[in-house]
């Protein structure tokens, strides 16, 4: 048994006569020579040990290199892959949220090709603040005095409770004690800003009085936080935001509220109207929000924090806001989104034009989307039906968004496998499941992709003979 285990360890090709294969040199080219041997190494590396354990009998030169080509070529194109989301969920933390317009997108070039006024005045020739190219226009934006952006929002809550409820308490409800996902939870957060968590009221119901009675000379906060992808429904009650603002006046507390998905355009023509704007929180007395930028605002990843000035200059006198602040990149992704809000042009950022588009035209992009699939793939067994998508991201829980797609079935390939497939095809394709079938939900297409999606579907047809994609 040993000398057949060393037998077949000798048949393994030295890496020098591996590196002499002719197709090396090319993928040498794009990689460089270092990073071949390293996988060419592990290839072999995970080889010895399959052989040792008994899960591998045998040497199949070829099928090494075969291995170690696909993985140097997987290597030298981007990690970041382009995906078709067809699964409705508009933003898809998971896909990268949200799609960035075409201005954000030449923002970004401008501001990284030449060096830039990042953080320079040109008119005093001295150093600047980088906060200041968005700041004003997120003002505009939310009717905020002043605003400081941050990496994201869990950062704009850190960044908050650490300097302004440090050693001192904070006031929760206990109903708002939540988890976002991705390992941010509420309670963590405060412990590691060194806020001391003071919950009040019950899971369901919390009460003003409940938020009065916590109250000691120790407080410095009451924090308001979204409950994102959960809601409390029937016995229920929570305190209106202008009785919160008026104990915290009263006590002379900060009204800090992390409202989530940060909803600043109008979204009442998509049925959603009923999220509270940033605008909304300030109006009805709240000190300081807290919101995402790649939620619905539709931009580059950031956590903004608007409101009174005088806190917001504390934040910014604050050390740790260096080690969350931005990348030029993406100020200049940022700037360039919130100028289409002010020109009333956000229904050309994809994230608003995708949760407001109509459901006469979503039918229409589908059934467009079920012919052009039926002409690539005619084996393809389509039907065009309702379907509900999602806003994700936290905001708009349990609110279905009526919206169409594309649902189909290939004769003898299950839905798991089509799906597996269109992952791994060249673009690829994330399609949601429903029974046997994959179902395309057309809102979360961009321009472009039906057609191709169906070439996709086409390209499975043509290069496996038989039937669509088997
Ligand atoms: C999404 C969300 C966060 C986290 O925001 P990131 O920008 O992902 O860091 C925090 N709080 C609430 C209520 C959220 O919805």
């Amino acid at each position: 048994m040993r000398d057949e285990i060393q037998n077949l360890l000798r048949k393994i090709p030295p890496m020098d006569e591996l590196l002499s294969r002719p197709w090396v040199n090319e993928v040498e080219e794009l990689l460089g020579r270092r990073a071949l041997k390293s996988v060419f190494a592990d290839v072999i590396g995970e080889l010895r040990l399959a052989l040792r354990e008994g899960t591998c009998e045998a040497i199949d030169v070829a099928a090494i290199e075969q291995e170690a080509r696909a993985r140097l070529l997987a290597k030298a194109s981007p990690s970041l892959h382009p995906v078709i989301n067809a699964t409705g969920v508009v933003v898809h933390t998971n896909l990268g949220r949200s799609v960035l317009p075409q201005e954000a997108l030449d923002a970004v070039r401008l501001s990284s090709e030449r060096y830039s006024t990042l953080e320079y005045r040109l008119d005093v020739g001295e150093r600047g603040e980088r906060n200041d190219h968005v700041e004003w226009l997120l003002s505009q934006v939310t009717g905020a005095d002043a605003a400081l952006v941050v990496n994201n929002n869990a950062a704009a809550v850190l960044l908050c409770l650490a300097a302004l409820a440090k050693d001192k308490e904070s006031v929760v409800s206990r109903g708002e004690l939540v988890e976002i996902g991705g390992s941010f939870r509420i309670p963590d957060v405060m412990a590691f800003a060194g806020t001391r968590m003071v919950e009040v009221g019950t899971t369901n119901r919390t009460h003003l009085s409940d938020y009065a009675k916590a109250v000691t000379e120790s407080t410095a906060l009451l924090l308001k936080v979204h409950p994102s992808n959960y809601r409390i429904v029937g016995f229920h009650a929570e305190v209106e935001r202008e009785a919160l603002a008026a104990l915290a006046r009263e006590k002379e507390l900060i009204f800090l509220e992390d409202l989530g998905s940060g909803v600043v355009a109008d979204l009442a023509a998509s049925g959603l109207g009923s999220e509270t704007t940033v605008a909304q929180s300030l109006m009805a007395g709240v000190d300081l929000v807290t919101f995402s930028g790649d939620k619905l605002l539709g931009g580059p990843q950031i956590g903004v924090v608007a409101g009174r000035k005088q806190l917001i200059d504390r934040l910014r006198r604050f050390p740790l806001l260096r080690a969350l602040r931005v990348d030029k990149m993406t100020l200049a992704a940022l700037e360039a989104v919130l100028r289409l809000y002010l020109r009333g042009q956000e229904g050309t950022i994809p994230t608003v034009a995708m949760l407001t588009l109509s459901l006469d035209a979503l039918k229409r992009r589908a059934d467009v989307l079920a012919s052009m699939i039926a002409t690539r793939c005619p084996e393809a067994d389509v039907d065009v039906i309702p379907v509900e998508d999602a806003v994700g991201g936290g905001a708009y829980p349990e609110q279905p968004l009526q919206g169409w797609g594309v649902a189909l079935t290939l004769p003898s390939v299950s839905s798991g496998t089509l799906q597996r497939r269109l992952r791994l095809g060249e673009p690829a394709v994330v399609a949601a499941a429903e029974k046997d079938r994959v179902v395309f939900h057309v809102r979360t297409l961009l321009e472009g992709d039906a057609g191709l999606l169906a070439a996709a579907l086409g390209a499975q047809a043509e290069g496996r003979g038989s039937g669509c994609g088997s």
